[in-house]
């Protein structure tokens, strides 16, 4: 159903023009609610004040679904989800058919999709030792610290993104990318558990072998095998 005239509202940093009010059928966000409520139980999306500090999306057609703006991503409804249409960054606008409020990292969703066209799903999760530990494991970082949901996050992102499918945000959080929805969710997982090494082994006072990004690397050392 196309309402005669968009209803809008005004966001922290963008305007969202509702085009259909109708929720995003269940058959489409089924797997979005799982990998939600897993990345939530473990721990990689945590309660925050305005709701669960995180996001995910995947393509679809010209646009993505995404979550919703403070959404309780343990236990997602279909109607916690929102289909973005189009997104004009200059306006700050994004066209929207849906329910609820698009996540306040839309901008940021929109800009990995339209330049990675092999990737099809993103997740945006918190990770405590994935931002102590990413340099032992080295991962890519983004530059600067930047505001959630701003341009500037998006462009640190757009600046390192390269061929990476997992970027760490600086003294932020994580991006995990993929060409499917699971393969986002267990890479997000897999960090996490390289991360979990890296601090046992401080704990431990020794080193540790993690394999991670397809890849063997000494925590403290350097890769040792491709
Ligand atoms: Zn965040």
């Amino acid at each position: 159903m196309v309402t005669g005239r968009p209803e809008s509202y005004t966001g922290a940093r963008f305007i969202a023009t509702f085009k259909r009010r109708l929720p995003i059928p269940a058959e489409l966000t089924a797997e979005l609610a799982l990998w939600s409520r897993r990345i939530c139980e473990s721990g990689l999306a945590p309660r925050c004040p305005e709701g669960f500090a995180g996001n995910i999306s995947v393509r679809r057609g010209t646009g993505f679904i995404i979550s919703a703006a403070g959404a309780e991503l343990c236990n997602m409804q279909n109607e916690d989800f929102i289909q973005v249409l189009d997104v004009e960054i200059e306006e700050r606008c994004i066209v929207v058919a849906g329910r609820s409020k698009p996540s306040s990292e839309s901008f940021l969703h929109n800009a990995v999709y339209k330049c990675r066209p092999e990737i099809n799903a993103i997740i945006h999760g918190h990770d405590e030792l994935v931002l102590k530990y990413h340099s032992d494991l080295h991962l890519p970082v983004t530059a600067k610290e930047q505001p959630h949901g701003t341009l500037e996050l998006m462009n640190e992102v757009i600046n390192v993104i390269n061929s990476h499918e997992y970027i760490v945000l600086k003294n932020h959080g994580f991006l995990a990318l993929g060409e499917t929805l699971d393969r986002a969710g267990h890479l997000a997982l897999r960090e996490h558990e390289a991360a979990v090494s890296a601090y046992q082994a401080s704990v431990r006072g020794g080193d540790v072998e993690v394999e991670h990004l397809g890849d063997r690397v000494r925590i403290g050392g350097k890769a040792v095998a491709g």
